[in-house]
Order: C-alpha cells, then sequence, then structure tokens
C-alpha cells in the first residue's frame, strides 16, 4: 500500500488528521465557487489562445533580440496580443519594466505635464505611489515636476462618493488614477463593472480626462476588461497575474494609441519609443506567462476562496468574506495580534519550495509607518503572483495572503498556517 495525501501531509509538514479533516469539511462547501472559478479560467483560456491566433504566434517570435532590439517582432507581436487580450488600441509589454510601480509612474509621467492635476477618487493610493506622487517627497516625483495631486476618499461604507469627486473635478485635472485592487488597505477592491461606472461618470463631466486604471492583482479575475468600458490606459506588473509565475520581471501599459506611444517616449527616449528596447531571452517567457496565466490565477483563487472558508470557521473576519464576488486575488485575514500574524507568516514561509528553511521577523521597511513582516518562498524575487502573505504590524492585525502557482501549493500553505496557529494555542478546532 502506498501513502495517502493525509499521511505525506503529516510526515513531510506536521499537519495533523484534525487539519486535513478539518479542511475537508471546508472544501465540501466550496464545490459551487471552485466551478465558477473553473469556468472563468476555460473562458479566459479561451481568450488568450485566440489572441494569440490572431495575431499569428509563431515559433521565431519566441526568440528575442539584443542591443537597440530595432525590428523584434516577437516583442511587438506579443504587444498585440496584451492588447486584444485587454481590449486595447495597443499595449507596451516590456522587460525594460521592471515591476509594477515602474509600470505606474512611466505611465504618469508620460501624461502629465506641469500645471496638470492628477486626481485619486478611490482614497490613497497603493503605498509605493507616495514617492510617484510626491506625497513623500522624491526627486523626480510628480510634485516635483510641478504636477498637483488630489484626493477624494471612499465613503464609510467603500463606496464612491460621487458629490465630491464631481467638486474636486476642475479645469487642470487632467487624468484620474483608479486603483482597483486594496493594497494594505480596508477598502473593498473594485470590479470591472464597478470601476466601469465611475469612468462613465467621470467622463460625463469632462470627456477628455483620462482614466487610468492600476490593474494589479486583477487580471484573469472575472471574464470582463476595464479597456471596453472607457479605460485609456490599464497597468500591471507581470510579476503578478498576467506574467503567469514564469515572468522573472516586467509590466505592461494597455490603453489608446496615443497613451501607449506617449509611455513608450517615456520609458526609452523622446525619437527611439518602442523601436527600441531588446528582450533578450524573455520573448518566450512572456508568451508562455500569458498563456498560463488564466489558470495561474484560478489556483491563487481558489486559494484565496478556501482560506477564507477555513479562517471564518475559526472565528476570523476575512474580506472578502467567503461568499463575496472578487475582483483580485487577494484575501485579508484580521488575525487579531501580532503572534497570530508572526504564527501565520511563518507557515506560508515553511510551505514554500524555496526558502523554506527561513523564518520571517518584522522589519521596519522604508515608506511603513510599522514593522512589516513579510513571508514569500518565491522563484521570482517578489513576486505574489506565488504564495505569499505580508502585512503592517498593526491594528487589527490583518495579514494579506495572495498568490499560488498551483492550487495544490496554496491549499498546503493554507493548512500549515491552520497547524501552526492551532499548535500556537490560538485556534481550536
Ligand atoms: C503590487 C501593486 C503595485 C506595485 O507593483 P510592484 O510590481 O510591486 O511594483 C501597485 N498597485 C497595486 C494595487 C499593487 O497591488
Amino acid at each position: 500500500m502506498g501513502t495517502t495525501t493525509e499521511e505525506l501531509y503529516e510526515k513531510s509538514f506536521g499537519i495533523s488528521r484534525e487539519v486535513t479533516d478539518f479542511s475537508r469539511k471546508v472544501l465540501k462547501e466550496l464545490a459551487d465557487d471552485f466551478r465558477r472559478i473553473d469556468d472563468d479560467a476555460e473562458y479566459n483560456q479561451a481568450c488568450v489562445v485566440a489572441a494569440m491566433q490572431k495575431e499569428g504566434v509563431a515559433e521565431m517570435h519566441l526568440s528575442g533580440t539584443t542591443g537597440y532590439g530595432y525590428n523584434d517582432e516577437g516583442r511587438d507581436t506579443l504587444e498585440r496580443v496584451y492588447a486584444d487580450i485587454f481590449h486595447t488600441e495597443d499595449a507596451l509589454v516590456r522587460p525594460q519594466i521592471v515591476c509594477g510601480t515602474q509600470a505606474l509612474n512611466i505611465a504618469l509621467q508620460a501624461n502629465l505635464r506641469s500645471g496638470d492635476e492628477m486626481l485619486s477618487p478611490v482614497g490613497k493610493p497603493y503605498d509605493t505611489m507616495d514617492e510617484i506622487i510626491g506625497l513623500r517627497p522624491c526627486p523626480g516625483s510628480l510634485a516635483d515636476h510641478g504636477v498637483t495631486y488630489e484626493q477624494v476618499d471612499l465613503k464609510e461604507d467603500g463606496s464612491f462618493d460621487y458629490d465630491g469627486i464631481r467638486e474636486a473635478i476642475h479645469p487642470r485635472t487632467k487624468l484620474v488614477e483608479i486603483q482597483r485592487s486594496k493594497g494594505y488597505s480596508s477598502r473593498p477592491s473594485f470590479t470591472v463593472q464597478q470601476v466601469a461606472e465611475l469612468i462613465r461618470f467621470i467622463k460625463s463631466i469632462r470627456s477628455d480626462i483620462l482614466c487610468m486604471v492600476d490593474n494589479c492583482y486583477c487580471e484573469f479575475v472575472g471574464r470582463e476588461q476595464i479597456g471596453d468600458f472607457g479605460a485609456d490606459m490599464v497597468v500591471g506588473s507581470l510579476i503578478k497575474n498576467p506574467g503567469g509565475g514564469l515572468s522573472p520581471c516586467g509590466g505592461y501599459i494597455a490603453g489608446t494609441k496615443q497613451c501607449v506611444e506617449a509611455a513608450s517616449y517615456q520609458l526609452y527616449s523622446p525619437g527611439l519609443g518602442r523601436e527600441v528596447g531588446p528582450t533578450m531571452d524573455m520573448n518566450k517567457l512572456f508568451y508562455q506567462g500569458i498563456f498560463l496565466a488564466p489558470v495561474i490565477t484560478a489556483g491563487a483563487l481558489k486559494g484565496a476562496v478556501f482560506a477564507a472558508k477555513a479562517y471564518e470557521k475559526l472565528g476570523f473576519s476575512c474580506f472578502p468574506a467567503s461568499t463575496e464576488s472578487r475582483a483580485d486575488i487577494v484575501e485579508a485575514i484580521e488575525l487579531k495580534s501580532p503572534e497570530a500574524m508572526i504564527a501565520f507568516c511563518t507557515a506560508i514561509q515553511a510551505a514554500a519550495p524555496v526558502d523554506s528553511m527561513a523564518a520571517p521577523e518584522p522589519w521596519d521597511m522604508p515608506g511603513y509607518d510599522d514593522p512589516v513582516i513579510m513571508a514569500a518562498g518565491a522563484f521570482v524575487q517578489g513576486s505574489s503572483i506565488e504564495l505569499s502573505a505580508d502585512g503592517p504590524i498593526r491594528p487589527p492585525y490583518t495579514v494579506y495572503l495572495q498568490g499560488g502557482l498551483t492550487w495544490e501549493h496554496a491549499k498546503l500553505g493554507v493548512l500549515m498556517s491552520i497547524q501552526r496557529l492551532k499548535d500556537k494555542g490560538i485556534i481550536r478546532l
């Protein structure tokens, strides 16, 4: 007789029968949710393959260029594939964009000039935007270049403050940034339909205001594309969902021809623009990554739903709740104590395929007021489509869980976290 999965869990990872029994009960309630996630993955997989076929992706596109990168057919074809997938006129997809933060900076700097104002109608944006906007002074920030910033907070219930937004828009308002995913905040993440309504409202006030959407963590969650609803730019990171776990770096800016062209001059140089940009050995990884992305994202989503359902049963508040519809792959769990946060992150690290021996500790990260704890044992440094957990150590001690290149690995991480909290006497099953 071979070993059962339960025996293997117990022997190799210290996960007790009590925890695997509990997990079986949790999973029984998730059949419908998992089916919906699989149906969306099937739909999105078909979209990606259709786009690749439409653009005639061929073997020669899988190799790259060096130096200036002139005539890189693989790169240019991949950008058309992205534009098809995100329902935009054009796209810039480059290994020279390191991550999402840089992609956002390029999109903003390219389309804002001295005297213009940028507006965030969804409250304070992601932490790394502070220096880009100049909320924390930094050379080269938008503030440094004479671009001002205005913000309208969400209402108490997490909805858009339409009256406040109307008042905040004036003749200098040039661009509105709409961040979909919540980041390290307690607000909800926004679905395509919610953002579509917001864009419609803004364009009804002044149709020439550029609407830029921070799409980080939201790609291939659901079926709709914000490109269909008036977004001038859609921006994201290839070390999150659309990289499919294979992209070693990269970012994308999909949008109107004019906005994407401006971004290409900002990234490289006026005059050069998108004609340059060597892809070296990246083209194959970028193609294979976007090909796998719908299914990789589905695995991460199952992990998030499983964590929500399990931790709700254990008496913790989870955002989104296990029964709510989702706009991104992030699950926020209010763990109520620093000990629980550390135990949770320690377990996620111990479940990793790489660096499982490391013990995450809270540290004072630049740009954060409270110590931050991070667990990630990833193939690609900082990749958060891989199973990872993090959060600032402050009440109500919320840990943000995301990723998992496979559902099976996300599950293993969640099981180990439950076991660890149980061993520490924080929970009882
Ligand atoms: C991750 C993230 C970013 C920044 O992306 P990096 O790749 O980490 O630089 C920006 N906005 C949101 C909402 C994010 O989740």
